[in-house]
């Protein structure tokens, strides 16, 4: 029997609340589905600032590196606004991805039948959509060396940044969308600015070369500007959707957009091998924290998500999406999805209807 042993960031406001119905029901789920699991809690973001001084202690990311998967829900609260920068919980979060070398993030987008109307767009435009945007996550632009800013001599000042990605770089980030695009529907679509840009033409060259590795996926590339049009034009035409890191950054969050609720879009953060990271796209929520509020489904779909693509549990996966999906129709919403003719329930009750649908 396979077991697995999970490192468990509750962090900051909302946190604790969505990560206890996490943990029940990734508990319940392993019982149904014959696989061991066990969960090493561990102090991350302000909750660590509060017992160590420090937002990741060293401690917690020797945790996460030696685990099977990391589950984190959320960090971040006003009361850490004024410390110094690395003092601030975010600083952890980036600190544990660069100390897990996640260089890939991934973002399903997936519309939920029962919460079509939650979208800005029109039902016709988004039933069935059902994509991946996989975006680099620690090169491009963000990264690229020469930066900064120079006073010029005419004394005028100038900042610039640089893109740059290495064929190692797109590489490696490519053939995570290849493999993902496998297992899906086959479809990969690269987006890029090949007619101006020469580190886009080297990222194009790149994914073509790597399609000959698989001839069961059909290749297509866009223009940045092309594929932000589409994606709202029609969202359906995408499976996987590869892209760098700064167009990745803006396409995921217009595509995250689509769904219309934040509380309902899962993400991943892969690295080469090693455990990945798997969290809710939403933040701490400091607003509704402690009040029993809290949508818990974006958490329960990232424990989903861990199932599926960082442990191989696809049919564990299947059936936490699937609980999330009967609990929906059955018309229970927390107050952020709330609407007309719906029953109101809070995060605790939300939970308790979960585990139930699943078993
Ligand atoms: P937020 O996502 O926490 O909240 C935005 C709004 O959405 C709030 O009104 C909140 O109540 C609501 N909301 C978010 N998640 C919800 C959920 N699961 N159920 C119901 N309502 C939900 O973003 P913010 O207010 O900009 O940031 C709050 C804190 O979270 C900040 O400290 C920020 O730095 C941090 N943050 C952390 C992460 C992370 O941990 N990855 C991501 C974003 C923001």
């Amino acid at each position: 029997m396979s077991s697995y042993r999970i490192t468990l960031l509750a962090g900051d406001g909302i946190g604790p609340e969505i990560t206890a119905v996490a943990q029940k029901l990734l508990e319940a789920v392993a019982q149904k589905h014959r696989f061991g699991i066990s969960f090493d809690p561990q102090p991350m973001g302000g909750a660590a600032i509060d017992v160590c001084g420090e937002p990741l202690p060293a401690s917690t990311l020797e945790a996460c590196r030696s685990s099977d998967a990391v589950l984190l829900a959320a960090i971040g609260g006003p009361q850490y606004d004024s410390q110094p920068r690395q003092k601030r919980p975010e600083s952890g979060l980036l600190a544990l991805r660069a100390g897990m070398e996640l260089f890939a993030n991934l973002r399903p987008v997936k519309i939920v039948p029962a919460l079509i109307g939650a979208s800005t767009l029109r039902e016709e435009v988004i039933s069935g959509v059902d994509l991946m945007v996989v975006r680099e996550l620690t090169g491009g632009i963000y990264f690229g060396q020469p930066k900064g800013r120079v006073k010029t001599d005419s004394g005028e000042e100038r900042g610039f940044n640089t893109m740059t990605y290495s064929s190692s770089e797109i590489d490696r980030i490519a053939r995570v969308a290849f493999d993902l695009a496998v297992g899906r529907q086959g479809r990969l679509c690269s987006v890029d600015k090949a007619n101006v840009l020469d580190v886009s033409q080297l990222w194009r060259e790149r994914v073509d070369a790597m399609a000959g590795d698989y001839p069961a996926v059909e290749v297509s590339h866009l223009y940045v500007d092309n594929a932000a049009m589409q994606l709202v034009r029609n969202p359906r035409q995408f499976d996987v959707l590869l892209t760098g890191n700064l167009f990745g950054d803006i396409l995921s969050d217009e595509a995250a957009m689509l769904t219309g609720s934040i509380g309902m879009l899962p993400s991943a953060s892969l690295g080469s091998d090693g455990p990945g990271l798997f969290e809710p796209v939403h933040g701490s929520a400091p607003d509704i924290a402690g009040q029993d509020k809290a949508n818990p489904l974006a958490m329960v779909l990232s424990a989903a998500m861990m199932l599926r693509v960082g442990l191989g549990q696809d049919a564990a996966a299947a059936s936490l999406e699937t609980a999330v999906e009967q609990v929906l129709a059955s018309g229970l919403r927390t107050g952020d999805l709330m609407a007309e003719g719906c029953t109101p329930v809070g995060c605790g009750a939300m939970g308790e209807a979960l585990l139930a649908a699943l078993n």
